[in-house]
């Protein structure tokens, strides 16, 4: 082919991902050490013989892995199969002790499923091959920076023993940004079981595998052959930690592999490290093939039988049956509605509201004024998930016109937030209480007795004349009357 031809060809990317998360349990896989880390803890102390993998320390099964993972398996839609079993991946490297990984090898406990999602406008499904779960390694950090520069590496095992869950996608990703829409859809279906903290440093990982192929080999349906995915050399990108790693990761890979095509040259089959801070991948190694794990059966753990229990673990609403519901139940537009279902505490947190209040009047107060809040300061609702009584009372305030609308949003939330006080308080410390009638007759015949020009101009049918004696009521009043209440007894006043 001559480079004149080359440039011609129409590239396509084939995107398959690897996520591994972590699964919020109480301790670890396989022994009682805790899988919380402590704010101020040293290395290498949340351990024991088990995860430290010390000769002849048994690994005993947490159920609450089990139980999380079935979890995960139905909201995925996957097969759950009766009996399934644990192997060990071997690899020598130091993340891991016993120079083995435990996982699950060839009886995963979720066999196929599929995942929904939107990225720009369209809705996507992706399939799911497998899920299984494993352990965690400890964690590796570079003195100096960079894996491939670093002078020395540290270890620290209180990771390790962490349970986790690999699932793996078939290669329907055609371009990063499918790849991070989907990222965020599974992240959100995992925060909605309530397994996975999305806060936690490290709790979500990605492998990415990507190559390129002819843009004509594509079906309508978006499918490839096997063949031809076969025969395209592939390289996997890990160190990837975030969405946003994800894409740009992916991107980058993208674009480094198509100009090699472009210029005629071959990609190499490789396993790269994705460097966050350059912004690049680099080439680590050939990439290993599945035979050189030598995976054989884990003989220390029996086959793990869920059948029968599987029945009973319930998982909650998932968030586009719950958006669905938003817009039938509380006649909601899809916009509130998909901003009141972005997190489980969000939808929690709305629904609590919108029992006491008009649903309409509850989803302007959490969508838009508290959600708002929250954003530009950079807060989540789980910051004032224990405050919902105080923020109840703050749209009860407004509900029955005890404060003003404005006074409420732009005075009482934001010190409630910044301060952290509760409603009552504001209003008394602020003087936001409505004024009586009384006051603000007195205040309408004060602005009509000291404004004799603008009450001239107003029956000359001078249109300003009127907002400004309005005006002139509320900074009289403290901005706690009412515009229309007031507006009403100037035009009675000043007609009768
Ligand atoms: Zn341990
Ligand atoms: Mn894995």
């Amino acid at each position: 082919m001559t480079a004149q031809t080359a440039e011609q060809r129409d590239l396509t990317a084939v995107i398959g991902l690897e996520v591994h998360v972590q699964l919020e349990t109480e301790t670890k896989i396989f022994c009682g050490c805790s899988t919380q880390p402590d704010d101020d803890e040293e290395p290498n102390t949340r351990t024991c013989p088990v995860c430290l993998g010390l000769p002849g320390a048994l690994p005993v099964l947490n159920e609450g892995a089990v139980e999380a993972a079935v979890k995960v398996g139905k909201a995925l839609g996957s097969e759950i199969p009766e009996e399934t079993r644990f192997h060990r991946k071997n690899y020598y490297y130091p993340d891991l002790p016993k120079n083995f990984q435990i996982t699950q090898y060839d009886a995963p406990i979720c066999d196929s499923g599929e995942i929904e999602f939107g990225v720009d406008g369209d809705r996507r499904t992706v399939e799911i091959e497998r899920a299984h779960l494993e352990e965690d390694p400890g964690s590796l950090s570079h003195a100096g920076g960079s894996i491939d520069t670093a002078e020395y590496t540290l270890i620290d095992y209180n990771r390790a023993g962490t349970p986790l869950m690999e699932i793996v996608t078939a290669p329907d990703f055609r371009s990063a940004a499918e790849a991070r829409a989907f990222l965020a859809k599974l992240t959100e279906v995992l925060e909605y079981l309530g397994v996975f903290d999305v806060t936690r440093n490290g709790s979500l990982r990605v492998d990415a595998n990507l190559s390129i192929v002819d843009a004509a080999e594509v079906d309508e349906g978006g499918g490839i052959d096997e063949e031809t995915l076969e025969s395209a050399n592939r390289t996997e990108v890990k160190n990837i930690s975030s969405h946003k790693g994800a894409e740009k990761a992916l991107a980058y890979e993208e674009t480094r592999q198509k100009n090699a095509i472009q210029r005629g040259r071959e990609v190499e089959q490789e396993t790269r490290h994705w460097d966050e801070s350059r912004g690049i991948t680099v080439s680590m190694r050939s990439k290993e093939e599945e035979k050189d794990y030598r995976y054989f059966r884990e003989a220390d753990l029996p086959p793990l039988r869920v059948s029968g229990w599987k029945e009973e673990i319930e998982i909650p609403e998932l968030p586009d049956a719950r958006r669905e519901r938003f817009r039938e139940e509380y006649g909601l537009d899809a916009e509130s509605a998909s901003k009141l279902t972005s997190t489980k505490q969000v939808a929690d947190f709305y629904e609590r509201i919108a029992e006491k209040f008009d649903s309409g009047l509850a989803a302007t107060w959490v969508a838009d004024n508290l959600l708002g809040e929250l954003h530009y300061r950079d807060m989540a609702i789980t910051d004032v998930t224990d405050r919902l009584g105080e923020f109840t009372r703050l749209v009860e305030l407004v509900d029955t016109g005890e404060i003003t609308v404005k006074n409420a949003e732009e005075v009482v939330l934001r010190r409630m937030l910044d301060d952290r006080l509760d409603p009552e308080t504001v209003v008394e410390s602020e003087g936001l209480g409505k004024t009586d009638d009384d006051a603000v007759a007195a205040a309408v015949s004060d602005a009509i007795e000291e404004n004799p020009d603008a009450v001239e101009d107003y029956h000359a049918g001078e249109d300003g004349a009127l907002n400004f004696l309005v005006g002139q009521v509320m900074a009289e009043t403290g901005g706690s009357a009412d515009p229309g209440t007031v507006n009403e007894l100037l035009r009675e006043r000043l007609e009768g």
